[in-house]
């Protein structure tokens, strides 16, 4: 039997962690520490979560009650609003106290938050406090620069149980991100003040309830997720108390943005600016805070941190937001123009971005047709009375030209991503774009004239919608008729027709959307796996080649670029590819393997075993390189050690994929009893 190669596809690819641990060492000096008062500080952020579906934010058919009590104890702000309905960006906002264009996060997926950006995080780690972060999405992950100034940083999500697409699955239940946080503060002595973050996801689609809540919120699974999360919080705030006194004890609890729910045709989030996905939950208690209070007066994300270090007995310098303080003692304070903006229907659906500004009287959206609501009149945003107020629209116009910091036209570079990366992305209703430029002129399709491509989308995509895959097929086809030059179409429905088989189907549609003039990686690299599945790796190359050009960072289609090389017998380019890749990640555990089968094939059996040994130590689950270990062990006479590699191969190796193998290797295993 000989040595098995490393078969081309995403599904082999190890792990990457690009950036991870690199970004923390390069930030400038800090200025000399303020005192603060050594108070414990919670910050927890739930996804998704519009306000209006709260108990204490006048909701009824919800049970809330831990939120609620934060409330009852502290002050609840009646009129909070996101800068952005995209998740990182609106937590760079609550963390940095700046509007996207300072801390230039512009999107999910695709920009990093500068270590030279000062977070609430890395503030307080300056003064002496022991930090800890508990995320529950892969979009918040270390490589997303939200991990600068926390001692821990907790994003493992789980292991998938049964798909070998990803090494970890893209979301974290609440249940699993609270007992990790309870352990941790299980662990503190008190001798160190700590700041706790901790984000929950599940409001986020799609919805996954169990028992008592997929009874109790059978028809309404979003507020069953609110109810769930709030029921995790109960527990989080318990240890909490156990850890410190109420005295020494500053919380605050945010969304960082609503939720559509089919309002202005949008069902989720990330296409508008408006207010049924900026606005907020925003509550704070603790020392120093007035209980029972609710405040009117407009609240952002960007004054979260400056209100907390305002708490705390300091200031933060250099921020775009204001504390909210002087509010709880009947003063003013000018949170009266809030910033928004979506990047998200320029990057990934090929339309115009939206900017907007809302003060607590007007919502002023920067469109192709501009759009302006008087929200005291029309809070459900529903007639567009811009033409009836010109002047309002130019002062609108001129707080959005002070509030974008760019000298001229802005342009924006996203940087290079994986397309495992991309790939939980997708899972997450995301896509992310590829490492290239945008010009943000406000150029392309008004998103408001799309609203019929968008409910295409929403059918193909949404769990709920109850549609077959051959209809979901159907409507993505029809949206690719009404939108062609609309990237994201392609991404969702070229996998579809994959999975169904449709490979002829899905390759036409790639080599559609790049005569459609749309420049991405991902598109290539499409076509040349499904050249490697009909065993045209010659054909293939070419196409990896030039989808690696463009997007660098994806190192899954660099290891299948070089396993291509491999088996059209250019071993010296192959070796090329797989170091550059390990140069990239150290930890991928596909190169590894891959390096080994080259060492065999130079008859270089040390090298060859030092290599596969290192790709099971880096990923367990890699099947070849159990199989070619157990071969190695076994041509090296140590039965034992083939055997148990043998045995690990029979234990992870799918079955389908590896239908041919799996009963030659059951019989080396039988010959070696
Ligand atoms: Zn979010």
């Amino acid at each position: 039997m000989r040595i098995w190669l490393p078969v081309a596809g995403k599904a082999l690819a190890g792990c990457v962690c690009l950036l991870a641990g690199t970004v923390s060492c390069r930030r400038p000096a800090a200025p000399a520490p303020q005192a603060l008062k050594p108070l414990n500080v919670v910050v927890i952020t739930i996804d998704t979560l519009r306000p209006d579906h709260l108990g204490c934010y006048g909701y009824t058919r919800i049970e809330t009650p831990t939120l609620d009590g934060i409330a009852q104890s502290g002050v609840l702000f009646e009129n909070a609003v996101s800068q952005t309905p995209l998740t990182p960006p609106s937590h760079a906002s609550i963390f940095t106290g700046l509007n996207p264009p300072s801390h230039k996060v512009r999107d999910t997926g695709g920009f990093i938050l500068s270590a030279s950006t000062p977070t609430l995080a890395r503030h307080l780690q300056d003064r002496g406090w022991d930090t800890a972060a508990f995320v529950s999405s892969m979009v918040l992950k270390k490589r997303s620069g939200f991990d600068q100034g926390f001692a821990v940083y907790d994003d493992i999500m789980p292991r998938p149980g049964n798909s070998d697409q990803f090494l970890e699955d893209a979301v974290r239940r609440a249940g699993d991100t609270v007992d990790r946080a309870v352990h941790w503060l299980d662990g503190r002595d008190g001798s160190k003040p700590f700041f706790l973050w901790v984000h929950l996801y599940d409001p986020h689609v799609p919805y996954n309830l169990s028992p008592p809540f997929s009874e109790r919120y059978k028809d309404r699974p979003y507020d069953g997720e609110i109810a769930y999360s709030d029921a995790e919080l109960a527990r989080l705030m318990q240890s909490v108390h156990r850890k410190s006194p109420p005295e020494k004890l500053l919380v605050a609890v945010l969304s960082d943005h609503g939720e559509s729910l089919g309002e202005h045709g949008e069902y989720t989030h990330g296409v508008f600016l408006y207010d049924s996905t900026l606005r907020i939950a925003f509550l704070v208690s603790g020392a120093g805070v007035p209980a029972g209070m609710r405040i009117k007066a407009q609240a952002r994300t960007i004054d979260a941190m400056p209100t907390i270090l305002a708490l705390l007995g300091g200031s933060a310098g250099g921020v775009e937001g204001t504390s909210l303080v002087p509010l709880f003692s009947g003063k003013d304070v000018d949170t009266e123009v809030s910033y928004a903006e979506t990047l998200y229907p320029k990057i990934n659906l090929g339309w115009a971005e939206l900017r907007g500004i809302r003060t607590p009287h007007w919502k002023y959206i920067r469109a192709p047709k501009p759009e302006l609501y008087d929200l005291l009149k029309d809070p459900m945003e529903t007639e567009n009375v811009a033409a009836a107020h010109p002047d309002e629209v130019l002062k609108m116009e001129a707080w959005l030209a002070a509030a974008n910091r760019a000298n001229g036209p802005e342009t924006v570079r996203t940087n290079t991503m994986d397309e495992r990366t991309q790939a939980q992305l997708k899972s997450l209703g995301y896509l992310s774009g590829t490492g290239r430029s945008y010009g943000l002129g406000g150029q392309g399709a008004d998103p408001k004239d799309r609203l019929p491509v968008l409910k295409l989308i929403e059918a193909a995509e949404l769990r709920g919608s109850g549609l077959s895959p051959r209809r979901r097929i159907e409507a993505l086809q029809e949206a690719v008729r009404l939108d062609p030059s609309n990237p994201v179409l392609y991404h969702l429905l070229g996998p579809m027709l994959e999975t169904g088989g449709r490979y002829a189907e899905a390759t036409a549609l790639y080599r559609a959307a790049l005569a459609q003039g749309i420049v991405d990686g991902r598109l290539h690299s499409r076509i040349a796996d499904l050249l490697v599945r009909d065993g045209h790796q010659g054909e293939a190359i070419p196409e990896y080649e030039i989808s690696t050009r463009l997007n660098p960072g994806d190192t899954a289609s660099q290891v299948n670029l070089a396993t291509a090389y491999m088996q059209s017998g250019r071993a010296a380019d192959a070796d090329r590819v797989f170091q550059a890749v390990i140069a990239i990640d150290p930890s991928n555990a596909a190169a590894q393997n891959g390096l080994g089968v080259l060492a065999i094939q130079r008859q270089d059996g040390t090298a060859a075993r030092a290599y596969f040994e290192k790709a099971v130590e880096l990923d367990p689950n890699l099947a070849e390189a159990h199989l070619n270990l157990g071969l190695l062990y076994k041509m090296a006479g140590d039965r034992e050690r083939a055997r148990a590699s043998f045995e690990r191969f029979l234990a992870k190796a799918p079955p389908r994929q590896y239908k041919d193998v799996i009963p030659k290797v059951r019989a080396e295993l039988d010959a070696l009893h």
